[in-house]
């Protein structure tokens, strides 16, 4: 078992995420069996109650961990299967070990941070390599080298070393090279600073990932290479993208990093065939066509709020030879101003998840253009139920009806918490989450588009479809296109007179990929080129 560490140098932001997934993927093209995990040092047990501003999208996985974003670009980026283990905070680490000291396992000694937040830290990695089976595991650690809290695990990093024999673990730190325009020159001194905040650590980084604007001369290589102390074929330049993310593997391969990796751990493998993934990104960077579609949000500011619907849509553009060109539409800007003014013209709308009340008038008013223009609309859980609350207003004439999330007195909750959720008080990992069985009407548009009688998707909610309007709503037209197993909750729904209107009550985001898209996302694009055609 080989063990990669990737650290951060210099600036948080670098694409640490990114260059962990990257190398990933060139190693799994080499044929090797890849992991991957994240270390968090925030003391929040998971990022499950952080608001977007703080963290970004909350990535779910299948066995419903709340995890932090880059376990999506692993797993876009890689076939590593992913559970609770792979991302571990602070948190997580204080939680067990108090437990432990509770129970009196350590009874008679100090509870201190070395040894035992460090074991508890080791223990971790060790267990997921060992249970992983994989050749590699690569572990990212979150924040920037020098952060106080980032200490404990750097600390645990370096006795894993020793441990594990230094042939056996590669630390690589990607870092800022910055440019400073009046001096015209690219600087190193910041890199060479936190190698040497590493070293005070123990920690000799074996390969420098350099992120910069502009290419790495001669010159700055050799000076990165003497003063890091890193040998000069492992200074590798990490470019921005030019296009898409999806080059940044293509790029670190053409510096030689996965040959380099290889080389330093002694690991077998073939030259990878990049070719699946070369023509992906070709597909991205040349487009025959483009698509508008807008997705209505409140978190359309921040470019991390949905980073895996807006992959998605990459994914499924791709394979469609097209571009999706994304309207961002602010919820609270529509609500103002009125639907036509932002979504006329777009060939698609698309309403995201989101919790709390700010801007829902807004997403109602964005699914009523949806549904009366003909516009393809694809709703994604709260997407849903707002899909659910426009409908039963405006077309079964249920007044003011609502989701008790937003309107606790609502005369008309078609959208509420079910009876044995009432009593969950505690906010963190308490939602339904993680992936739950859904069957399929027949002759349901959703039926097409999956092509499938049973489907298993990935959810974040606490809210239902209220079973008591089911039919009365269906009456005017609302299909129950999908629901669970025993027929207890809706998980897909679509409207009659409408030639595609699907919205779910789960994430279709969370198992879509770059060679093999989401069938909803797919079908949503192309019936958005229909639209516009
Ligand atoms: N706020 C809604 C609920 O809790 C929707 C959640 C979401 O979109 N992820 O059910």
């Amino acid at each position: 078992m080989k063990y990669i560490f990737v650290t951060g140098g210099v600036v948080s932001s670098l694409g640490k995420g990114l260059a962990a997934a990257s190398l990933g993927t060139l190693l799994e093209h080499r044929g090797l069996k890849v992991v991957l995990m994240k270390l968090d040092p925030y003391l929040n047990v998971d990022p499950g109650t952080m608001n977007p501003f703080q963290h970004g999208e909350v990535y779910v996985l299948a066995d419903g961990a709340e995890t932090d974003l880059d376990l999506g670009h692993y797993e876009r980026f890689t076939n590593c299967t992913l559970t609770r283990a792979n991302n571990i905070t602070s948190g997580q680490v204080y939680e067990t070990v108090l437990a432990n000291e509770r129970r009196g396992d350590y009874l008679g000694k100090t509870v201190q941070v070395i040894p035992h937040i460090t074991d508890e830290i080791k223990r971790r990695i060790r267990d997921l390599g060992e249970n992983s089976g994989a050749d590699v595991l690569i572990t990212e650690i979150g924040g920037t080298t020098g952060d106080i809290e980032g200490l404990p695990f750097l600390e645990a990093i370096r006795q894993f070393q020793l441990e594990a024999g230094f042939g056996n673990v590669l630390i690589m730190h990607v870092t800022l090279i910055p440019y400073i325009k009046a001096a015209g020159e690219l600087k190193t001194k910041p890199t060479q600073q936190s190698v040497a905040k590493l070293r005070e650590i123990g920690l000799q980084p074996n390969v420098l990932i350099c992120r910069t604007e502009l290419p790495l001369d001669a010159d700055v290589r050799q000076k990165l290479s003497l003063y890091c102390n890193v040998p000069i074929e492992a200074v590798i330049e990490g470019g921005d993208v030019e296009h898409t993310i999806y080059e940044a593997p293509l790029n670190l391969q053409d510096e030689g990093l996965d040959e380099y990796v290889c080389r330093a751990l002694n690991l077998q493998g073939t030259t990878p065939d990049m070719s699946d993934w070369r023509k992906f990104v070709q597909r991205i960077i040349h487009p025959k066509k483009s698509v508008r579609v807008a997705v209505v949000g409140k978190y359309i500011e921040l470019q991390d709020a949905y980073k895996s619907i807006y992959e998605s849509l990459t994914h499924a553009a791709a394979a469609l030879d097209c571009a999706a060109d994304l309207v961002l539409v602010d919820a609270e800007d529509l609500e103002k101003e009125g639907a036509d003014k932002y979504l006329r013209g777009v060939a698609g709308v698309l309403v995201p998840g989101g919790f709390g009340d700010r801007g829902i008038e807004g997403k109602i008013g964005a699914a009523r253009f949806a549904r009366e223009s003909r516009t393809p609309f694809l709703g994604l859980c709260l997407g849903m139920q707002i899909a659910t609350i426009e409908f039963a207003r405006n077309v079964c004439g249920l007044e003011n009806a609502n989701s008790t999330e937003f309107d606790p007195e609502t005369l008309h909750p078609v959208i509420c918490i079910l009876e044995d959720q009432k009593d969950v008080t505690a906010k963190g990992a308490s939602m339904r989450l993680g992936m739950w069985p859904t069957r399929l009407g027949k002759n349901t548009l959703a039926h097409q588009v999956y092509g499938r009688d049973e489907i298993s998707e990935r959810h974040r909610h606490r809210y239902e479809f209220n079973m008591a309007y089911r039919e009365q709503m269906e009456n005017k037209g609302f299909i129950i296109a999908g629901t669970s197993p025993d027929g207890g909750l809706v998980e897909l729904i679509e409207l009659k007179n409408h030639p595609w209107y699907l919205a779910c009550q789960y994430h279709p985001e969370f198992q879509s990929k770059p060679n093999a898209p989401h069938p909803l996302f797919k079908g949503f694009i192309a019936a958005c080129l229909a639209h516009q055609d």
